[in-house]
């Protein structure tokens, strides 16, 4: 038993040191007992006993070797007989070179056996190698298909040991359902393999135990000699890390990783899923485009960690709305999308829009501060507005672009007419550029009165571009567009440097006012290009006002207070522009040193209105402005009882058509030299209306040809003509008033035979002089 512990060669080494041993005690034994019986013979026959017992070793020849060894160096100890030596001597010399011959050989053959048998059993090592540690593992059946061997791991995890599916259908390794509840695939195609004699491969089937598992398995028949099938053999291997990764690599390709929601990928697909069927027109579903209002302010000012958290949260606030009605997707950034699959109606879209917006507008908290943020909602519904995904989504992106314009925190549903205005929009910016370059931009300049002196305080530079097809382009429209684009801060270094050269060769030190873009004005750069701009052009500092809007709060209070601060070190006046058009709140008035409050046109439009509070409001406006020192201006004064009114409340400055549209730069040289600082009153002791009832006919030239037309009223900015021919609108026309001047325009709209006409410069009515009755 012991033996068998060691290897052949181990074994033959222990022999061959046993026999030495033995022969060492036999010959030493021998020797004593020869010399005790003293009988010569007998010696010689113990030496035959023991030469006996080397021979019989003789099959071990390495046994014999140690054998004949210890003989040999035991006789030198014990005889003395020369003749015994003699003749022993030799003797065993022959058996020792014999012994080492036959024993080399015997030890090659061993160790060749050994080796052999060690690779004999290796397929049987690399088999349990692989079931025990590797994914694969082997099976057998017999002829009907039932298990006669399989690795004990798979058994243990189907039935929980090692034995208990031997004679099973091999079937029962596969569970009867997928995970996921799909047909049970694996098994009926086992099954089917295995009835009808064939091989099959990489079956995939999701395994019959506990945990979720998947398996490959492969198996061909096997055949006796007389072709017959005695049974299938195959192999299998585990699927289910692979089938984790892949899962996750899928996930990874399909949602985003902050939010969880569906990429803009994977919500493509969705939204094309939804709209396509089998006939040609699409099936109805509605497209929601999202897109949070400030959500930059929380990132610059609280960092992107606690903007990714915000996103977060309003992503689960997003989802929970929703609900199962549709699916949510983040497009990146701050945008968001909602696919609504199926029918519904605009006043069930809009009320989820509006539970969408009032939930992700309620406050946030992150790291223990309360933010909130805004959305606006773009809304665009198939097949109406867009039969492919591409067409709605650029309609949902008009209708979120309206969103946005019109004060955002809303929804609004795609109208086609967004599409003309989003063309002209593009197309504006395309030729505002190229204006910029060729200086297609001028400024005009309207004068600023005191009340007190009436005599000319300053003026204000605006902005006038003509457009070769447009005409004139008003500022409140193409300043917005600028806004969108960098334009704005070229544009804005343009009118600053304009108006300061212009300003410092006046012949009096009239103030220039300017408007200054919030996004001008949040340039760091800013203060720093207006002190160039002064020391290059000379212009005194306390000469030069700047206009601002309340939109420079809303942004960044902090960096507003800290401009304000470097503009005044500079010794710019600065004024608030529009007070009572936006927030209007007082607090901004406290924070900023602001030398002027500029009150807007349309709070004195309504103030001579009776039962009107607007002249309580201007009133207590100026009140304020005055304990806090600063002046007040009174925009867009038309009228001799506005101008009455506004002394009243007492206002120190006006400005306003009453003392002159604004004007060109040379005409204003012109004036400035012959008329110094008085007004030019527009010279109506009674209230002029801004529009005149006339009847009037005029002869018209428009792209269609020249004819005749009839002026039914006119302003200072318009007309009302009706005419026999055909018109379109937006194109230009110059209208021929007999004794009267040329006036150039372009049609704003048209309407069977009537049509209006805006002027493309303010134009003076004092060439009406026939009596004239108020337009209703
Ligand atoms: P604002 O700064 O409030 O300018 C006053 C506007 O009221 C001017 O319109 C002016 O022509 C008009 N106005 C003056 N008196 C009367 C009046 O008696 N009646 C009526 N109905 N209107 C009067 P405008 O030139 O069309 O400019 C509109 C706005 O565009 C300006 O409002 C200003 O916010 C902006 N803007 C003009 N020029 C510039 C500029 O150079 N840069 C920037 N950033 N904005 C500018
Ligand atoms: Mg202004
Ligand atoms: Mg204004």
């Amino acid at each position: 038993g012991i033996l068998r512990r060691f290897a052949v060669h181990q074994r033959t080494w222990w022999f061959a040191v046993s026999a030495f041993v033995l022969g060492l005690l036999g010959t030493t034994l021998g020797g004593v007992l020869a010399n005790m019986v003293d009988v010569p013979a007998s010696g010689l026959m113990f030496a035959g006993g023991l030469f006996a017992i080397g021979m019989v070793m003789s099959r071990m020849p390495l046994t014999m070797l140690g054998y004949c060894g210890g003989l040999t160096v035991g006789m030198f100890f014990v005889t003395h007989a020369l003749f015994m030596q003699l003749i022993l001597l030799p003797l065993f010399g022959c058996i020792l070179l014999v012994g080492i011959a036959a024993s080399r050989l015997d030890f090659a053959l061993g160790r060749a056996r050994w080796a052999a048998e060690y690779a004999a059993q290796r397929p049987r090592r690399l088999i349990q190698e692989l079931e025990s540690n590797g994914t694969g593992w082997f099976w057998e059946t017999d002829r009907r298909g039932r298990i006669l061997y399989i690795s004990p791991k798979i058994s243990k995890a189907v039935c929980g040991n090692a034995t208990g599916l031997i004679g099973k259908p091999l079937q029962t390794i596969a569970a009867e359902q997928d995970s996921n509840g799909s047909s049970p695939m694996g098994e009926r195609t086992i099954g089917f393999y295995m009835s009808t004699k064939s091989a099959f491969t990489d079956v995939q089937i999701r395994g019959a135990c506990e945990e979720d598992q998947w398996w490959s398995i492969s198996g061909r028949p096997v055949m006796d000699q007389y072709d017959q099938v005695r049974g299938f053999i195959g192999t299998g291997s585990d699927l289910t890390e692979r089938r984790r990764s892949e899962a996750e690599v899928s996930r990874l390709a399909r949602f985003d990783p902050l939010t969880g929601l569906a990429n803009r990928a994977e919500i493509g697909n969705v939204l094309a899923q939804a709209l396509k069927s089998a006939s040609a027109t699409p099936r109805p579903a509605a497209l929601l485009l999202i897109d949070l209002d400030r959500f930059k302010n929380v990132n610059d000012t609280l960092g992107h960690p606690a903007g990714d958290e915000l996103l977060k949260q309003m992503s689960r606030r997003l989802s929970n709305v929703v609900g199962t009605s549709g699916q949510v997707g983040r497009l990146g950034g701050d945008e968001f999308n909602v696919v609504l699959p199926g029918l519904f109606g605009r006043g069930q879209i809009g009320s989820l829009a509006k539970a969408i917006i009032e939930s992700v507008s309620r406050p946030y908290v992150i790291d223990g501060t309360q933010v909130s943020i805004g959305a606006s909602i773009g809304i665009a519904i198939a097949p109406d507005d867009g039969r492919n995904s591409d067409d709605l989504t650029r309609n949902a992106d008009l209708a979120l672009y309206a969103a946005k314009e019109s004060g955002r925190g809303v929804h609004i549903f795609y109208e086609s007419s967004m599409h003309s205005s989003a063309d002209r929009r593009r197309l504006l910016e395309q030729h505002l550029t190229e204006a910029l370059a060729t200086t297609g931009l001028r400024l005009v300049y309207q004068p600023v009165v005191t009340v007190k002196t009436e005599r000319v305080a300053g003026f204000e530079a605006l902005l006038r571009w003509y457009h070769p097809e447009h005409g004139q382009v008003s500022p409140s429209e193409f300043i917005p567009l600028a806004e969108e684009s960098s334009l704005i801060e070229k544009i804005g270094v343009w009118v600053l440097r304009t108006a300061c050269t212009e300003a410092a060769q006046w012949p009096i030190p009239a103030r220039i006012a300017i408007n200054v873009s919030p996004i001008q004005f949040a340039n760091p750069a800013f203060p720093t290009l207006v002190a160039q701009v002064l020391a290059q052009t000379g212009l005194e500092p306390a000469r030069l006002e700047l206009e601002i809007t309340e939109g420079v709060f809303v942004s960044d209070h902090l960096h507003a207070e800290k401009q304000f601060e470097t503009l005044k070190r500079v010794g710019v006046r600065l004024a608030l522009d529009d007070f009572g058009t936006g927030y209007s709140s007082l607090a901004y008035l406290q924070r900023a040193p602001f030398d002027k409050i500029k009150i807007d046109q349309s709070f004195v439009r309504g103030a001579t209105i009776g039962q009107n509070r607007n002249g309580a409001i201007i009133r207590s406006i100026v009140t304020l402005a005055e304990t806090l020192g600063m002046e007040t201006t009174a925009e867009g004064a038309e009228t001799e009882d506005e101008i009455e009114l506004i002394r009243e409340l007492g206002c120190s400055h006006i400005q306003g058509y009453f003392y002159g549209p604004p004007i060109e730069a040379d005409e204003l040289g012109r004036r400035l030299k012959s008329e110094g600082q008085e007004p030019q009153r527009q010279g109506h002791k009674v209230s002029r209306s801004p529009r005149y009832r006339v009847l009037r006919l005029a002869s018209m030239t428009s792209p269609n040809g020249s004819h005749n037309i009839r002026l039914r009223n006119i302003s200072v900015s318009g007309a009302l003509i009706e005419f026999e021919r055909t018109l379109t609108a937006g194109c230009a026309i110059a209208i021929y008033i007999p004794d009267g001047p040329v006036l150039k325009g372009k049609v704003v709209w048209v309407e069977n035979t009537q049509a209006g006409i805006a002027w493309d410069q303010e134009i003076d009515l004092g060439w009406i002089n026939q009596p004239v009755r108020r337009a209703s």
